[in-house]
């Protein structure tokens, strides 16, 4: 079947893009603003850090879509600076120095903007994402940030024009644990092999078996 062999290409997409050691110096954004223990268990079960589903495939789609229209059409966005361009910074923390590496969607002159699929945001960003872009402020040096959501039922943009400092990152390191959300437990592949799953208090183990 075709959808098979997407699905196939897909996986493979996700996982040139999105892996990478796990390193106790080396912290990349995204691993930052989620749980801890996760980008531990991709490394030792790759097979696992991804799967075919549909929303996940709209996502990136979305993703990549919006980078290939803003470098195809360069008269409507001419301070394009880059897409997918790896950036890092590092930052002293606990007597070590510590690498912080990161991929913003896109990178204009002036700002960094990062693209989100969601089924529904309401007034505010999520968090995690919101984080994910003050960490690019931070690596890029950028003055603001735009947030951009994709929705079923339309398009949102927020902007961030603050400065991020050190202080900042070092609060993340500080408060990162695993999970870092206790939602994130209910959505994750290695929720029934990782020691350090959070079972909602509304429902029991029984319960998913
Ligand atoms: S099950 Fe929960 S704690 Fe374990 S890796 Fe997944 S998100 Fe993290």
């Amino acid at each position: 079947m075709f959808a098979e062999k997407l699905f196939r290409a897909y996986l493979d997409f996700v996982s040139e893009k999105y892996q990478h050691e796990h390193e106790e110096t080396r912290i990349h954004v995204h691993d930052l603003v989620r749980c801890k223990h996760k980008s531990y268990m991709e490394t030792i079960f790759p097979e696992f850090a991804s799967v075919a589903s549909p929303v996940l495939f709209i996502g990136e789609a979305v993703d990549e879509f919006t980078k290939l229209l803003v470098t195809r059409f360069k008269e409507i966005f001419p301070n394009l600076e880059s897409t997918e361009k790896e950036i890092e910074k590092t930052v002293e923390y606990d007597d070590k120095i510590i690498t912080i590496v990161g991929r913003p969607d896109i990178l204009l002159k002036d700002a960094v903007i990062e693209i989100k699929y969601s089924r529904l945001v309401n007034e505010e960003p999520l968090e995690h994402h919101l984080n994910q872009l003050k960490l690019y402020i931070f690596l890029t040096g950028k003055p603001r940030g735009y947030l951009i959501y994709f929705m079923p039922t339309g398009i949102r943009e927020f902007i961030v024009e603050e400065e991020i400092t050190e202080d900042f990152v070092k609060s993340l390191i500080d408060s990162w644990k695993s999970p870092r959300y206790e939602w994130e437990c209910q959505y994750c592949n290695y929720r029934y092999i990782c020691p350090h799953r959070v079972i909602p208090s509304n429902q029991d183990k029984s319960s998913e078996s």
